[in-house]
């Protein structure tokens, strides 16, 4: 009985388990940051001081990540230092290539080189201080060196500080975040929310929630594994025809780029 209730029923299974579990702790952190997102000096569409801009009233901490590049980064930090009216704190970050897939490094102050082992990735990421995220594990793209184990197959054994859940940058995303919110009951990683935005559109589309309000509290949170992560708009089709116009400029600067001796995807 209990058993096809659930299968034939699921929605309203859930409904009713929510008004009988407790509601501990149910209000949302008001810290808001956006851990993942590209400028021009990888295959971002636009320039660092543009995209801080842009992300004012959307996030309170913004970690710029271009592939590979920290210099996007370092650019919006002096920018956003010399610009406090936006309110938005700025962490350095990187998006490396390892062999195995795709690492977020943030608070970083040192470029970390791509093509090493995403353990040797780590581990010069914690040798600067930094904090090491596994970038969308589940993404449909492979992002790891053919003949090399793909991150989400290491997870359990590398040192990681977290886990990005959610990767809100398509319209299939939900599937590929869902699917790692879903290992991370075995992982057991704090949370990240990152929108992968290549275009300011999109900055703030996913997020990282926290206690505070800026890098510093949210750093502290990630380390106690109490930050939380959720998509902040969905995939309705009003957002399609802007959507594949983007799409379409990105796969073109995708290209070019890759003309160029420099590690994306
Ligand atoms: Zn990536
Ligand atoms: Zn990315």
């Amino acid at each position: 009985m209990g058993e096809s209730l659930g299968a034939e029923h699921p929605l309203r299974l859930a409904t009713a388990l929510r008004v009988v579990l407790p509601r501990r702790d149910r209000a949302v952190p008001a810290g808001r940051a956006d851990l993942h997102v590209h400028s021009i000096w990888s295959d971002g569409a636009q320039a660092p001081a543009a995209i801080v801009r842009a992300a004012a009233g959307r996030v309170d901490v913004l970690a710029i990540t271009d592939h590979d590049e920290i210099r996007g980064a370092l650019e919006a930090r002096e920018f956003a230092r010399a610009h406090s009216e936006l309110g938005i704190d700025v962490v350095i970050g990187e998006e490396v290539s390892t062999l195995n897939g795709h690492v977020l490094a943030l608070w970083i102050e040192e470029r970390v080189p791509p093509g090493l082992s995403a353990e040797r990735t780590i581990a010069l990421i914690h040798d600067q201080g930094g904090l090491a995220v596994a970038a969308h594990p589940f993404h449909p793209i492979p992002h790891h060196r053919v003949g090399y184990r793909p991150l989400a197959t290491l997870i359990p054994h590398l040192a990681l500080d977290a886990v990005e859940v959610v990767n809100n940058s398509g319209i299939f995303s939900r599937i590929y975040d869902a699917w790692a919110a879903l290992r991370n009951v075995e992982w057991m990683l704090p949370v990240t929310g990152g929108s992968d935005a290549h275009d300011v559109w999109y900055v703030g589309g996913a997020l990282t929630r926290f206690h505070g309000r800026d890098a510093s509290a949210l750093r502290r949170d990630l380390l106690a594994g109490r930050t939380r992560a959720h998509a902040r708009w969905s995939w309705t089709f009003d957002k399609m025809p802007r959507h594949f116009r983007m799409q379409w400029r990105s796969a073109v600067r995708f290209v070019r780029l890759n003309r160029r001796p420099i590690e994306v995807s």
